[in-house]
């Protein structure tokens, strides 16, 4: 059970002692505290753990503080969907942009960041076609030793200086142990704080529980959580749900494909029917990645590429993120330069996600209208 507070309500009133009082007093049942510090309100919810089939819900609706009442009835106590009636949030913002299950954005940027060059070329193709959100890599989890590991801490500097240059409010971007996370806060702050950033936690890091949980402890920067590629897409949201239980809602869940060798050619089996899965279970935006899932340059016989036909698939489906590898040299790219698209593609790109995210909205519209026959 999850008692929803009234916004705002200050952790020292003596309303709010008085309903800790109670719960501390019913027995079998232990509770926990979310709150959530947002620009405008704080959002209090507690969570009743135990024995909770006892409590009657009129009487618990009536204790001092409390606004509602949600009955769990799915194993993602945070993040998923529970009984009708729970109208929590599905979106939150970051530095002035918004994600959520009705927003859109794409995160177009480079897999890995080889130098200072190629982030500024990236940046400002992004602000001439009005972007604000892209991807960079920095510590880059490979599959060799010896393979290029990324710039790691030595190329935020330079990260940041130029997202504050070309307006760039929000840089995805994977952490693979918890000393990054203030590895980006020290060199964030050293730009005064010129961007943002949402971290990314990598398809090979989704059940690496104690990253989740310090991840999750912090709520300075959202998440953005690869589904794991080679488990179920339950045992998935369950790791989604490890941030959130640390007290990190701001999650977005990214899809990226599935190994197995069923998707050969591509390198990943595209997942991305599950679009309208994840956004009926949980409460979280949903992205899809066309580049780690089909990690190719083909083209079909209608002349587009496989990557635009799988966000097509993702995108009528309902995500609201595109994160996608693009590189302004991809011959010169460290890290998955032939499944990279060119800058010259990048309107041609943001093009074709506009008219499928049109045609989406067309279709929810269309799908209104049926169901009020
Ligand atoms: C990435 O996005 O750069 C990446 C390594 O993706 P994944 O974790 O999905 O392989
Ligand atoms: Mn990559």
């Amino acid at each position: 059970m999850i008692l929803v507070l009234t916004p705002n309500t200050p952790a020292d009133s003596v309303e709010y002692l008085a309903l800790i009082e109670r719960l501390n007093q019913l027995p079998d049942i232990k509770h926990r505290i979310h709150r959530e510090v947002g620009t405008e309100v704080t959002l209090t919810e507690i969570y009743l753990i135990g024995n909770t089939r006892m409590l009657v819900q009129e009487t618990m609706a009536q204790l001092p503080c409390v606004e509602k009442i949600v009955r769990i009835s799915e194993p993602y106590r945070i993040l998923g969907r529970h009984q009708q009636g729970d109208d929590r949030a599905t979106s939150f913002d970051y530095n002035g942009v918004r994600f959520g299950q009705e927003s859109f954005h794409v995160f177009a940027g480079l897999c890995a960041v080889d130098s200072r060059e190629s982030v500024e070329a990236m940046m400002k193709a992004l602000q001439e076609h009005g972007q604000v959100c892209t991807r960079m890599g920095a510590y880059k989890p490979r599959t060799s030793p010896y393979a290029f590991q990324g710039h790691g801490q030595q190329c935020l500097p330079y990260i940041f200086e130029l997202a504050g240059k070309y307006g760039i409010k929000v840089i995805a971007m994977e952490i693979t142990h918890e000393s990054h996370i203030d590895e980006i806060r020290a060199a964030l702050k050293e730009t005064g704080n010129a961007t943002g950033v949402m971290l990314q936690v990598g398809t090979r890091n989704t059940q690496n529980f104690e990253l989740l949980k310090s991840i999750g402890r912090q709520q300075e920067f959202p998440v953005l959580i690869k589904r794991g590629f080679g488990i179920t897409l339950d045992e998935s949201i369950n790791a989604a749900e490890y941030l959130a239980s640390e007290g990190n809602r701001k999650v977005v869940f990214c899809l990226r494909g599935m190994k197995t060798n069923m998707g050969d050619p591509h390198r990943n089996f595209v997942d991305f029917a599950h679009v309208p899965v994840l956004k009926r279970l949980t409460r979280m935006p949903v992205c899809i990645d066309p580049s780690h899932s089909v990690g190719t340059r083909a083209a079909s016989a209608d002349g587009i590429l496989d990557i635009f036909h799988v966000v097509a698939q993702g995108i009528i489906a309902g995500a609201n993120m595109v994160l996608v590898d693009f590189h302004p040299f991809p011959e010169r790219a460290l890290v998955d330069g032939p499944q990279a698209l060119r800058l010259n593609e990048l309107k041609y790109f943001l093009d074709d996600t506009a008219l499928v995210r049109e045609t989406y909205l067309k279709r929810t519209a269309l799908a209104a209208a049926a169901s009020a026959l």
